[in-house]
């Protein structure tokens, strides 16, 4: 995590609440030009050769995404783990932690209107189709593996059913 480690461009930064008050444009002004910061040194750090902004494309976006997850602070169960679907477990277990689906939705928002202002001409990668549907499979197993549910709880947890519904790639 030697990439955007120390100050203010941490880019787990974007999921601090907004506690102080305070001017509600100017903080989402400054944390969408942290974002846009954060994003742009991404890609300068990119691996086997830096990209520019303007030539970043929603594939970007996407490894982007996978990278913040290891800065991520919320538990996300697997599959297999017996807690899957629990919202409150009993006890630790090894899941990763992820960024929320919440704080990359409200990220990605951000970051296609940086672009915007920044970039002019050219296809929004954040707008891509892509990193739509990626974000909506985030947001459906995040509330699987939560047991966070837009639906009233079921009567009964269902521990069993859940290695059908892997999704990854
Ligand atoms: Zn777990």
């Amino acid at each position: 995590m030697a990439l955007v480690s120390a100050e203010s461009t941490n880019p787990s930064s974007f999921n601090g609440s907004d506690s102080s008050g305070g001017n509600k444009i100017n903080r989402y002004e400054s944390q969408k030009r942290r974002d846009w910061n954060t994003f742009c040194q991404y890609l300068r750090n990119h691996r086997p050769v830096p990209i520019s902004a303007s030539m970043c494309n929603g594939t970007h976006v996407l490894e982007f995404l996978h990278y913040l997850d290891q800065f991520g602070k919320t538990k996300v169960h697997n599959p297999t783990c017996p807690f899957f679907g629990m919202p409150n477990p009993p006890s630790p277990c090894a899941c990763p932690l992820r960024q929320a689906w919440g704080s990359l939705d409200a990220l990605i928002g951000r970051l296609r209107a940086a672009y915007d202002q920044e970039i002019h001409g050219g296809s929004n990668p954040f707008g891509d189709g892509a990193v739509r549907f990626y974000l909506r499979d985030v947001r459906d197993f995040q509330s699987k593996a939560r047991g966070v549910s837009y639906h009233k709880k079921r009567k009964r947890p269902n521990r069993n059913i859940t290695t059908t519904s892997q999704s990854s790639s």
